[in-house]
């Protein structure tokens, strides 16, 4: 039987630690304390308020299938609420464009029909070839296995042999190839590449698609959106404040010592004793972090295998600006610039967001990313000024800079490690050191594979 009266840390108050919280709760474990670094919580989750409505700095928008969002709806009796979302496209020129309308795009109408073809076929060999591709996490798929939850509201077990599962470590454009489906990269790349998640020759097929599964890649094409009035981080605080233990906040955590059993914990110069810890936060942040911020290899008591799993996590630098516009240069809408979604326009603006569509006084907010695996990253500043001078040649241009954030985003592994199996390495070592692995690295970066792997991960080991 279980020890649920056993001491547990969880270490980050974002989407991930929150709801581990929550589930733990719910398992009957009431033992548990989530230490936040900052004075609030959600993390990457983060909605400040401009004349008294927010706006989103991090995570915008869900999808019908977040479940594991839903489950903290439901747990905090909230809904989203939202704003209903609308985009249109531009070209780098900043003239508008509808590159999916074959009226509008009478010579590309064969490229068009072949897209279709090839989106339909995609779906097929999702369902059939790669079936179990869509569950939560990675285990198994390198060695062409699935093991996991169904992606339902009732998330049954599942798991069984898929050997092709493999080819999901290639990256994604190769996978494509592979499968003869790479138009429909054309579509793909809109949610994905513009929000931050990096350029289809270097990411593993298995984190766009688990992400942009058949099924939410439609929804965000037939803008099945959800969002929430008060900002993503409302999920988040209304979580933390339905919480028996809710985080406590401005916690520096200094070091974390795992010995005879027990996890010692020094947090704000005091040591804790603890049975186990959750790390949701950074596992490995290489080089220096603007914010200061560290990865879990810098604070704990890191042993050989963490040290040499964790250190081959790679991030993505994703810039967020949040920009006001004199009246009269508002845009109307969200704007995609595919484009700009090229590496060969690294540092560009991608994507630019206006949230409310009432009020002209409203801020926008602006996406870029500035590194490629293969190229010299960009630099924070120059990239900033790009996204300015974009924003001029988009005819919508800045008239002030509120608000900035270069996000270390995220954390993946490439397709060597992904193929030697880093996912099945790290899942082997759940609880080795009376230390659990969750938040971004282990799913996918976004607010429901986080939650929901944290809902696994207590579903497997508590
Ligand atoms: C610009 C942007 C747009 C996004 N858009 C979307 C979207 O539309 N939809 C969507 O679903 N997702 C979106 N995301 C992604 C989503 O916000 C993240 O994937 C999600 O917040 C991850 O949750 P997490 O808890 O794993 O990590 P985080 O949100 O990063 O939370 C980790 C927490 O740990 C804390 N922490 C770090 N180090 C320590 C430490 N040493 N001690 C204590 N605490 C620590 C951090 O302060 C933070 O609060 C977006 C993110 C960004 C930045």
């Amino acid at each position: 039987m279980p020890d649920k009266s056993m001491k547990i840390c969880i270490v980050g108050g974002g989407p991930a630690g929150l709801s581990a919280g929550m589930y733990l709760e719910q398992k009957g474990y009431e033992n548990y304390t989530i230490l936040e670094r900052l004075d609030r919580v959600g993390g990457k989750c983060w909605s400040p308020y401009y004349n008294g409505r927010r706006y989103e700095m991090g995570a915008i928008m869900g999808v019908p299938s977040y479940y594991a969002v839903h489950d903290v709806e439901e747990f905090c009796g909230i809904t989203h609420d939202g704003p209903k979302l609308n985009r249109n496209y531009k070209n780098a020129k900043g003239d508008v464009i509808e590159p999916f309308e074959p009226k509008k795009n009478i010579t590309k109408i064969p490229r068009l029909l072949k897209m279709k073809k090839q989106i339909q076929q995609l779906g097929e060999i999702l369902e059939t070839k790669y079936k179990g591709y869509d569950l939560n996490g990675h285990r198994g798929v390198a060695q062409g296995r699935y093991e996991g939850f169904a992606c339902t509201p009732d998330r049954e077990p599942v798991s069984g042999e898929n050997p092709y599962l493999k080819d999901l470590a290639l990256p994604f454009s190769e996978w494509c190839r592979l499968n003869n489906v790479e138009l429909a990269q054309d579509v793909w790349i809109g949610p994905y590449t513009s929000f931050g998640y990096g350029y289809f020759d270097e990411i593993p097929a298995a984190y766009v698609l688990k992400y942009l599964d058949f099924q939410t890649c439609m929804n965000f094409v037939k803008v099945n959106l959800w969002t929430w009035k008060d900002g993503t981080q409302f999920i988040w605080e209304s979580l933390n404040n339905k919480l028996k233990n809710p985080a406590r906040l401005n916690s520096t955590i200094e070091k974390v010592e795992r010995k005879d059993g027990k996890v010692y914990v020094t947090v704000n110069g005091v040591v804790e004793e603890y049975d186990k810890i959750i790390v949701t936060a950074p596992l490995y942040i290489p080089g220096e972090r603007m914010d200061g911020q560290k990865g879990m290899v810098d604070y704990f008591d890191t042993r050989a295998d963490e040290m040499e799993l964790f250190s081959k996590i790679d991030y993505e630098r994703y810039d967020v600006q949040a920009v006001l516009t004199k009246p009269e240069d508002h845009p109307e809408i969200s704007y995609y610039v595919f484009d700009n979604m090229k590496k060969e326009r690294l540092g560009h603006l991608m994507v630019y967001y206006r949230r409310w569509k009432d009020e002209k006084d409203q801020v926008i907010t602006t996406y870029a990313l500035r590194k490629h695996k293969d190229m010299e990253e960009i630099p924070y500043d120059k990239c900033k000024e790009m996204v300015l001078d974009d924003l001029k040649t988009m005819k919508n241009p800045a008239s002030e800079v509120i608000n900035e954030w270069s996000v270390y985003y995220f954390p993946h592994v490439f397709s060597d490690d992904y193929m030697a199996g880093w996912y099945d390495k790290v899942e082997a070592m759940q609880g080795k050191y009376d230390t659990y692995y969750a938040g971004e690295i282990m799913a996918f970066g976004d607010m429901d594979e986080t939650a929901e792997y944290s809902r696994e991960l207590v579903e497997r080991f508590f």
